[in-house]
């Protein structure tokens, strides 16, 4: 699948060898190296090709790359990788919460960050399709259709909470939700402190799907941040 990407990153090398990187692979990169020019090409998309996927780095020259983040979710459904040297989970929350799809701490490998575009494309396309969502991994079976969920053959039972706590985290497969993503999706956004309640529950569920609840492997953990759903092979 060739896409086109737009790339918002100030530091010339990295840009070139991300761009060397994803042309080989197919896709068709435009790079920004600030945040007007940024702004410049997302304006422009409106008369030409829309991107397909955004890479945002976040210390940007002329601003804060939160910004782009902000203005590209006003305008756009594309997924947005931030691609960041900031490693502090508050700023990763703050992230998610403001519409990223996922983040990347530099430095990371080209092979990672392919594996994270596709898993946030296939994200994206599952969203218009998510009542057919199926996720079968590792003799985890999970029909969100039919809401059926078995663990090697065997049925697996949930309580409506638990189910809905499950369901949100397969829709995202792949990709970290935050606590109060979790909080506001499943409980309400009223609920958006009470982050004991998905600590909670991801342990009731986990006793139910992991093999060894201790050391999961379906549920993970992302420290400070939420949980991620290991993505579908
Ligand atoms: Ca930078």
């Amino acid at each position: 699948m060739s896409i086109r990407i737009l790339l918002i990153e100030d530091d010339r090398e990295l840009g070139k060898a991300l761009r060397n990187s994803l042309s080989t692979e197919g896709h068709s990169v435009l790079t920004a190296a600030s945040l007007s020019e940024a702004r410049a090409l997302l304006d422009n998309q409106a008369t030409g090709q829309p991107f397909d996927l955004y890479l945002l780095d976040l210390g940007l020259p002329d601003g804060d790359g939160k910004l782009f983040l902000e203005m590209a979710r006003r305008v756009s459904t594309a997924p947005v990788i931030v691609i960041s040297a900031r490693p502090h989970d508050d700023s990763k929350i703050e992230l998610l919460d403001a519409g990223a799809d996922d983040y990347l701490v530099k430095p990371f490998s080209v092979g990672e960050l392919l594996a994270r575009i596709r898993v946030a494309l296939r994200h994206r396309g599952n969203l218009a399709q998510a009542a057919t969502l199926v996720y079968q991994r590792d003799g985890l079976n999970i029909d969100l259709v039919k809401r059926e969920i078995t663990l090697n053959g065997a049925d697996v039972k949930l309580t409506p909470t638990e189910y809905e706590l499950l369901a949100r985290l397969v829709r995202s497969a792949g990709q970290a939700v935050s606590h109060r993503q979790l909080l506001a999706d499943v409980w309400g956004p009223e609920f958006l402190e009470h982050t004991q309640y998905t600590r909670l529950y991801v342990g009731q569920l986990r006793a139910k799907i992991e093999i060894n609840p201790a050391d999961p492997h379906f549920i993970l953990t992302e420290t400070g941040v939420g949980y991620r759903m290991l993505a579908v092979a």
